[in-house]
Order: structure tokens, then C-alpha cells, then sequence
């Protein structure tokens, strides 16, 4: 494969260094079709026992440092179950205002 001088004088990013060295895929995906992530990104998975254990270590942690904070969500993709966020719910108690 001969060097292209393009990529002098671009940024190089991620992607830049995925394909230095094998060229890209016509189908290939860079982001799930069903939710949108990055599938570069490593990310919990509410289907995986394991993502699960954490993601709840996670949000009981959250809840005891955090005494404002009512409950967690974890938002994931209802298709592929990939942790999308965390939505947290404070209370609505307003000595907890600042
Ligand atoms: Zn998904």
C-alpha cells in the first residue's frame, strides 16, 4: 500500500490509526445502528452479569456519597442493552438547596 500524502497537515485521530494499517471496510460500522455508540467504545452492558454487578456497585455508591441524590437510572439501549447513561434523581427537599 502506497503512503498517501493527504494526511499530511490533518489532524490524526482515532480513526486515522485504526486504518493506518488495514483500510476500512465498506459496511464496516462505527457506531450501533440501534443506539448510536461508538462500537470502539468499551461500555458496561446491562445483559452482561458481570456490567450489572457494577453498574449497581456504582449507583450504591453514588447513593451513600451523595445523600441528595434519590435514586439512579441506568439508561441503557432497550436493543443491545449497552449502558448509555446515568440519570440521576435528586430530592426534592429544600434544605438540600443551595
Ligand atoms: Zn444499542
Amino acid at each position: 500500500m502506497t503512503k498517501s500524502k493527504s494526511v499530511f497537515n490533518t489532524p490524526l485521530d482515532r480513526n486515522y490509526f485504526k486504518y493506518k494499517d488495514r483500510p476500512k471496510k465498506k459496511d464496516e460500522v462505527e457506531v450501533t445502528v440501534c443506539c448510536n455508540q461508538s462500537v470502539d467504545h468499551e461500555v458496561a452492558n446491562v445483559n452482561n452479569e458481570e456490567d450489572w454487578e457494577s453498574i449497581q456497585d456504582y449507583i450504591e455508591r453514588n447513593l451513600r456519597d451523595y445523600t441528595n441524590t434519590e435514586s439512579i437510572t441506568p439508561i441503557s439501549c432497550k436493543k443491545c442493552g449497552r449502558l448509555i447513561q446515568y440519570l440521576s434523581k435528586l430530592k426534592d427537599d429544600k434544605k438540600h438547596w443551595r
